[in-house]
């Protein structure tokens, strides 16, 4: 029987994400504040240009920002967002139809259209935007039937005009920086889990053999020799047996920090699996690399975890596997030789260190 091909599924915003999560409502809090300003400044232009129903209209409008910013306020950000759309749909016909299409309050609505594809993650986007469409022709049909029903006097339509149009462009440009930075935000997420280790922070195994290589290539070309230092904590699952999994990633951690210190800053350090460390050592040979893991070896032996009270301090050791690597072919020879070597020092009684340079 023939199978059917494999639908990927839509791709929808997780909740809590920042495209549609607490970052989102926070800017559409701005946007609702700034609006009511704005509004606030209309009431006295149409007072000065003798317009009292549209002052009246922004006086309304202002009432249903607020109401939308106090109700996001509490969470409710549904109705809040119902409040912003009857807003923008009232203001936008109540104003064209008062002093005409080319007066510009029809641009709010057009400034919708990113929110709404974004917010709704094209559950519902096309529809909602097929309905504003709708609403948007209707509404300019309306006004060129029906003519301005209250005219402003003088260059009143074109002094409005030119407002709308430098707020459109203000919104829109104050919105668009909003989702560059939530998409900036997103992006170094990503990249953080890419590379890094959740628990300790260090490179994960993957990046750390990317790393390596880019490490490893510049260092042959100017003949500079290169160290290799992998360490195990000893007796590792005893601590976890003995204190549980919780007490088991402080010490990670712990070792991690340590580890950290004690390198230089071209060193490449990564958690290379459970309780497993690999440092890869740019300019050192594996003798440098000797006398920096005794280093940390001593350093591990001599801090003490406190586990809180009631508890005795925890102490644990690392065994050492040292070697040098040779070129960017030999990563993988060298890591076998470092494990090698950490083998050897846990045959020898662990918390020491051994070297094999094969
Ligand atoms: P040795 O001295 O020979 O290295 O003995 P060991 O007990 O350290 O080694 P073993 O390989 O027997 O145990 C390693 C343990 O590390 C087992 C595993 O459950 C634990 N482990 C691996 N990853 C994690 C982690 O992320 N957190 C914690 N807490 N434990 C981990
Ligand atoms: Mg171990
Ligand atoms: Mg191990």
């Amino acid at each position: 029987m023939p199978t059917q091909p494999h639908k990927p599924p839509r791709p929808v915003a997780p909740r809590g994400s920042s495209l549609a999560g607490k970052a989102f409502w926070a800017m559409v809090q701005r946007v609702a504040l700034t609006a009511a300003c704005i509004d606030l400044g209309y009431i006295g232009l149409f007072l000065w240009l003798g317009s009292v129903p549209l002052a009246l209209v922004n006086l309304g409008s202002i009432a249903l920002y607020l109401g939308a910013y106090a109700l996001i306020q509490r969470r409710r950000n549904g109705p809040g967002l119902v409040l912003i759309w009857a807003e923008v749909i009232g203001h936008s016909a109540l104003g064209s139809l008062l002093i005409g299409w080319d007066s510009g309050f029809h641009y709010y609505l057009l400034l919708f259209i990113p929110a709404i594809v974004i917010a709704n993650a094209g559950r519902y986007a096309v529809p909602i935007v097929v309905a504003l469409l709708a609403y948007y022709v209707g509404l300019r049909a309306l006004c060129d039937h029906l003519g301005p029903l209250d005219p402003l006097p003088g260059q009143g339509m074109q002094i409005v005009n030119w407002i709308h149009i430098c707020i459109a462009f203000a919104l829109s440009a104050s919105v668009a920086a909003f989702y560059r930075r939530t998409i900036l935000i997103a992006e170094g997420r990503l990249l953080k889990q890419a590379t890094q280790d959740g628990l300790t922070g260090l490179y994960n195994r993957s990046h750390f053999q990317t790393q390596a290589q880019h490490a490893l290539a510049l260092c042959q070309r100017t003949r500079e020799p290169v160290a290799l230092l992998l360490c195990d904590v000893d007796h590792f699952k005893q601590v976890n047996d003995t204190h549980g999994h919780a007490v088991g990633d402080q010490v990670l951690q712990a070792v991690a920090q340590i580890m950290s210190r004690n390198l230089r800053e071209g060193d490449l350090l990564a958690r290379w699996g459970g309780e497993e460390f690999l440092a890869l050592m740019p300019h050192s040979t594996a003798g440098a690399a000797q006398e920096v893991a005794e280093r940390i070896r001593q350093a591990v032996e001599a801090t003490t975890l406190e586990l809180g009270e009631g508890n005795a301090p925890l102490q644990v050791t690392l065994s050492f596997g040292v070697t040098h690597v040779q070129g960017t072919q030999d990563l993988k020879a060298a890591t076998a030789r470092a494990d090698r070597a950490l083998y050897a020092s846990k045959r020898a009684g662990r918390n020491c260190v051994s070297v094999d340079v094969g």
